[in-house]
């Protein structure tokens, strides 16, 4: 490696992002949007944007953020919605908070589209290098240096290096240094942060193998097909019509007892049980071997065939993920259903890599340690391409409030999924990769994919990041659902004989007095396509449209009753805490509260009570403390 003194001084730039993952893209284009000079470095250009995992975008949780990524003024949702390959919306059976969209993505044609975006932005510069040393000055960020020799003097930087960093691949007793899929790993920067003073620790993850469709059985398996209404990611696409897109369909296969004997009776030589591993795995991405342990009355397990890209075969095998010797993967494979001649393009593996500890960040994702440094995505204990594109998001923003002296965005959880997300890594930590899911969120129902942009695009806008257009579309669409609301109430429907036989058509109980249709739609058995019987008169809203309506409608009670808990949350919430240097010196605190709060520096008073170790005791110290500070 070249010594710092044999390198030379290269371009300034206000901001230089490290990595161009999807944390390190929409750090890069907000930064460059929000008018500053970007440097965005990866040690591949062939990794923006990749996906080294699942090729799809979305899901329980995750739809959530890339919505708001969307309504926030990011990218992740345009550049899907034009190079999604199939569509689903999961768990329509269930209420409206945690409907999540689901696409599968054509990773190759995003990868471009992403690289595309990047080289077309204004304000930004893309090199593909590998850093090694970030430079402080009087604990502030100085300038990034390369193994090429490069230095680049910079006001702030932003540390995205995913999966990368002294990346170590594991398949069976072969263990090597790499990135994902044969991208080369980062091995110096890790000692660079802890220079610094930051803690690192050891996360791992793992993929399943890649498989050639045409070695495939497909008649042994189900057609999962995409939904025949396709709901666009971007608010900006609610009124395009995709019903021409042609769709990709994905396989439903299971595992057979033949392939748990096989793994069962090669466990020993899977590195995560020979105790080779030292980072921990995600507990909702387990690999087979660990389905096969947790699951021991389970004998088969659901398996997904799922197409990567339109331009090439390669099949990703969901659910099988491993680090099982080749040998062995190419022995149990062959015994999942349709898999019988299976032809294993890429094996499936395990990658350990390095990242930091998320508690020492502010919520605003800058360092405690060093000024102007933020980090964002995996590298802060997150798992999946949403949850890092949501950080970097955040991240970018920030770096450019910073540098104009602004206050940070700080989402709080009653604000957005990212907001949980970014709260639960910096306040609570994680001991493994984090995956978003909707039942860490309590404020879901009022925080549902669907109203994103109610919730965010006026930020967005405030920011700078969102056009004027964007920010008069999402208040024109607020007007036509307040106009449509309010023309259903004033409709009444009467008791008379034409009006209940509609009504019993609809298997609902009769009129006995006059109701609006606004209170008709609030019948479970009713909602607001049923009564267009009723409703002769109404104009033909977007379908999204209409579907909000009913949603706000529906659950007017429950929405009510959660804005009022969300008064209560602000409260404390609200309640700064910036002023306290030294927990210590307010009496009546525990030492191990007090240690905590000291570690942490919480913002809030809410912030304060989510700390582990922090008991409702402490918080009341704090509260008393805050009334009475200075008497
Ligand atoms: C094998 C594997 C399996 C996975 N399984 C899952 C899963 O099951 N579920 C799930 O949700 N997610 C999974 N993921 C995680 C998912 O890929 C990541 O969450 C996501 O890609 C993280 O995005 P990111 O932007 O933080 O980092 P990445 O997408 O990893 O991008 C990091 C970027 O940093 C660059 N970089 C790193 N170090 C340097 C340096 N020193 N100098 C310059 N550039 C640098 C790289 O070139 C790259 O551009 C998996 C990832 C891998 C590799």
């Amino acid at each position: 490696m070249l010594e710092s003194k044999n390198k030379f001084i290269d371009e300034s730039y206000d901001i230089v992002v490290i990595g161009a993952g999807h944390a390190g893209c929409e750090a890069a284009l907000s930064s460059a949007r929000l008018g500053f000079k970007t440097l965005i470095v990866t040690t591949s250009l062939e990794s923006i944007a990749d996906m080294p995992c699942n090729p799809n975008i979305g899901g329980t949780g995750k739809g959530h953020i890339v919505r708001e990524i969307d309504a926030l003024g990011g990218q992740m949702a345009i550049n899907i919605d034009k190079t999604f390959i199939q569509s689903r919306m999961l768990n329509t059976s269930k209420g409206p908070a945690v409907h999540s969209l689901r696409v599968q993505a054509d990773k190759r044609k995003y990868h471009e589209e992403m690289k595309k975006t990047l080289e077309n932005q204004e304000n930004l510069d893309i090199l593909e290098a590998e850093v090694d040393k970030i430079n402080e000055e009087n604990g502030k960020v100085k300038s990034i240096e390369t193994i090429q020799g490069s230095i680049f003097p910079c006001k702030a930087c932003i540390v995205c290096t995913g999966t990368y960093l002294n990346g170590l691949i594991l398949m069976g007793e072969l263990t090597y240094t790499s990135g994902p899929h044969g991208l080369s790993a980062a091995t110096y920067l890790s000692d660079s942060l802890k220079d610094l003073g930051l803690s690192l620790k050891r996360f791992k993850t793992g993929t399943p193998a890649r498989v050639d469709k045409k070695s495939l059985n497909l008649s042994l398996t189900t057609i999962q097909k995409g939904d025949s209404e396709i709901v666009p990611f971007s608010f900006l696409n609610e009124d395009l019509d995709f019903s021409d897109k042609k769709q990709e369909d994905c396989y439903l296969t299971y595992t057979t007892k033949k392939t748990k004997e096989i793994i069962m009776e090669n466990l020993h030589r899977s590195p995560m049980y020979a105790g080779l591993v030292k980072g921990v795995g995600p507990r909702y991405c387990p690999s087979i071997e660990d389905k096969m342990v947790r699951f021991p009355d389970k004998d088969i397990h659901q398996v997904f065939l799922e197409p990567e890209s339109l331009s090439t075969d390669e099949i990703y095998v969901q659910g099988v993920s491993s680090t099982l010797p080749f040998e062995i993967q190419k022995a149990f494979y062959k015994t999942i259903t349709g898999l019988e001649d299976v032809k294993i393009m890429r094996p499936a593996y395990g990658i350990e890599y390095d990242l930091i500890e998320s508690r020492q960040l502010k919520r605003s994702l800058e360092s405690m340690k060093v000024e102007n440094l933020f980090f964002a995505g995996q590298i802060n204990g997150s798992s999946g391409y949403e949850e890092a594109a949501g950080q970097g998001l955040i991240a970018g923003i920030n770096a450019a409030l910073k540098l104009k002296e602004e206050e940070p965005l700080i989402l709080d959880r009653s604000d957005a999924y990212i907001g949980v997300l970014i709260d639960d890594l910096v306040t609570k930590g994680t001991g493994e990769p984090y995956r978003m899911m909707t039942s860490r969120c309590e404020y879901r129902l009022t925080m549902r994919q669907d109203n994103a942009d109610f919730r965010l695009t006026k930020k967005g806008y405030e920011l700078g990041l969102v056009t004027k257009e964007r920010y008069e579309k999402m208040l024109r669409k607020r007007e036509i659902i307040d106009g449509e609301k309010q023309r259903l109430k004033e409709i009444m429907i009467t008791p008379t004989e034409e009006n209940n036989e509609i009504i019993k058509s609809l298997s609902s109980s009769p009129l006995k007095t006059g109701y609006s249709l606004y209170e008709l739609i609030k019948r479970p058995e009713l909602d607001y396509f049923k009564l267009e019987g009723l409703d002769p008169y109404r104009d033909k809203l977007l379908k999204i449209h209409a579907l909000e309506v009913q949603t706000e409608i529906k659950y007017e009670g429950y929405i009510k009753k959660q804005m009022a808990d969300i008064d209560k949350f602000k409260k404390l919430e609200n309640r700064s805490l910036k002023e306290i240097n030294d927990y210590f010196e307010i009496k009546g605190l525990k030492k191990e509260a007090a240690l905590k709060l000291n570690d942490i520096k919480p913002d809030s008073l809410g912030q304060a009570s989510r700390i582990s170790g922090v008991s409702p005791a402490d918080i009341n110290v704090l509260l008393i403390w805050l009334k009475t500070k200075g008497k």
